[in-house]
């Protein structure tokens, strides 16, 4: 009977729609590498940052220690004895005073750029620790769905194969009814009918029409959405 021979095809083809839109969802998660590149960036910027924070510790060592250099000669010229004048030892001792609260606040700027950089390195050991994470989620991932994508390819070869068979019987210009109504129809050319309606539209069919649809060939069709009728 065409109609039951139709609606055999349509069956295999809805799967087959189904499975396709499935293994192009794979194909896409498979190609998606976003979380991998994600941490990959995140981690380069956080060897930046510790580069960085290296920079303005070193900077800050050396302006303290620049200080610190300044202050012992100050200091060794006020203890050495190499200066009498009192007037010069009392300039000699403010400048002392004035080196050390600069060398406090320099040390100050030094204990802060440690723990920037002590902080810049932990963020490091984290972003590391993100990248192995995901890239270890992604391969188990891509084997899961890798797995799925084949098996999936599979049953549509096996669909591929029950199609030609079907369609082999099928008088061509049938075909070309069915093959345009699934087009203009989101894929559904034959609907099946229940209880007197076309199960796709939900309209119900006159006696008329359900009996020319209970034999099947000639093709009946629904006369609200158009699609061929096949009462089960
Ligand atoms: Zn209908």
């Amino acid at each position: 009977m065409l109609s039951f021979q139709l609606y055999q095809l349509q069956q295999v083809d809805t799967r087959r729609d189904q499975l396709l839109r499935e293994i192009q969802a794979l194909q896409a998660q498979l190609a998606d590498r976003e979380e991998v590149v994600r941490a990959e960036w995140a981690l380069t910027r956080a060897g930046e940052k510790v580069e960085e924070a290296r920079r303005v510790l070193s900077s800050a060592e050396a302006e303290a220690e620049a200080v610190r250099a300044k202050l012992q000669r100050t200091e060794q010229a006020l203890y050495d004895g190499s200066v009498r004048n009192p007037k010069d030892l009392q300039d000699l001792q403010r400048e002392a005073e004035a080196l050390k609260r600069l060398l406090a606040r320099r040390e100050d700027v030094e204990l802060q750029a440690m723990l920037a950089l002590d902080e810049a390195e932990q963020a490091l050991l984290a972003a590391e620790e993100q990248l192995k994470m995901a890239k270890a989620r992604r391969r188990q991932n891509e084997a899961r769905w890798q797995g799925e994508l084949d098996e999936k390819q599979k049953a549509l070869a096996g669909l591929d194969a029950r199609k030609a068979s079907l369609c082999a019987e099928i008088a061509a210009d049938a075909l070309a009814v069915y093959e345009k109504l699934r087009q203009s129809r989101h894929g559904l050319a034959v609907a099946t009918v229940h209880d007197g309606a076309c199960d796709a539209c939900g309209a119900p069919l006159t006696p008329a029409l359900l009996q020319a649809a209970r034999k099947g060939e000639p093709l009946a069709f629904c006369h609200t959405c158009g699609r061929i009728l096949y009462v089960p």
